[in-house]
């Protein structure tokens, strides 16, 4: 019987001896995964912080690649032409341009609800682009923001006219008061980004209300365009759209081209503001006028 017990005993002790060596390998083993895993899943979140920081970076590119532009990156490279170029052009009472027509059809006051869609629809099926200086003032009327977008997504360049368009706040006693000024052009300027949900748009093109060449004493404003990398631009042809008695489509259109004798360079002030369908009734026909002397159409940036 005692023979038989410690018989047992050492089975038991081989039995547990065999055992701890089982685990100890097992735990081996579990560490050695559990390592692996580790040492997978470091990898993997690596690699996807990288491409993180690529796609990251990819938006920052796209996001630096759109600002002041001014019209959309396409339609600038074909269409749009430096408006300080222009502007000096004009101040030097220059329109010869090298022997090169070129025309710039361009549109104040708006956008407006009223005529804005019609002057879009019109450039489209004549596949001719243009520049909108737009006003706060119409801007912020509801669905004015939406045609800003079209106007933008058609591919026309933009220009920032004033949020006021007020005579005697930019220009008390008609002498230019830079402080209200620059304010005045920095509020329409948010407005535009707030209007085309793009916080990186830009545009450095502006044109004074009334023209600058109107005003007195504005030297000051030459600084502020020189420090801000912007270009004043008025104009050297109208279709009187704004002048004088309310002229009917065709008085229009022959003050367009009255206006443009000569002239190899057209830079043409029109309005596509509330009032102005006459204006809308006329532009075919003025486009079709430049397109049959050989102009070609430009956009100012
Ligand atoms: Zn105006």
């Amino acid at each position: 019987m005692a023979k038989r017990k410690k018989k047992t005993n050492t089975y038991k002790k081989k039995q547990s001896g065999f055992s701890a060596k089982k685990v100890l390998l097992l735990l081996i083993i579990v560490l050695s995964i559990t390592g692996c895993i580790k040492i997978a899943l470091a990898y993997k979140t690596e690699q996807e912080t990288t491409k993180k920081k690529t796609i990251q970076h990819q938006v920052v590119e796209k996001k630096k690649d759109e600002t002041i532009i001014g019209q959309r990156k396409r339609e600038k490279e074909i269409y749009g032409v430096d408006s300080q170029k222009v502007w000096n052009a004009l101040n030097a009472y220059d329109y010869e341009n090298g022997g090169k027509k070129e025309v710039f059809l361009t549109f104040d006051d708006g956008p407006s609800l009223t005529n804005t869609p019609n002057v879009l629809k019109i450039l489209k099926d004549n596949n001719v682009k243009g520049t909108f200086f737009v006003i706060g003032k119409s801007l912020r009327i509801d669905g004015a923001p939406n045609i800003l977008k079209d106007i933008y997504n058609q591919g026309h360049a933009i220009g920032n006219h004033s949020y006021s368009h007020d005579y005697s706040y930019l220009y008390p006693s008609r002498v230019l008061s830079m402080e209200n000024f620059s304010s005045d052009f920095k509020k329409n300027d948010d407005l535009i980004k707030a209007s085309l949900d793009m916080e990186n748009f830009s545009t450095r093109v502006i044109r004074c209300p009334g023209g600058q060449i109107s005003w007195q004493k504005t030297e000051p404003l030459n600084e502020y365009l020189i420090k801000n990398n912007k270009a004043s631009i008025d104009w050297n042809c109208l279709n009187g759209d704004a002048e004088g008695p309310k002229k009917n489509a065709d008085q229009l259109y022959d003050e367009a081209v009255k206006s443009s004798q000569n002239k190899n360079l057209v830079v043409l002030l029109m309005h596509d503001t509330y009032g102005k369908e006459e204006t809308v009734k006329s532009l075919d026909k003025i486009i079709k006028y430049y397109k049959s002397q050989g102009y070609e159409f430009k956009t100012l940036v």
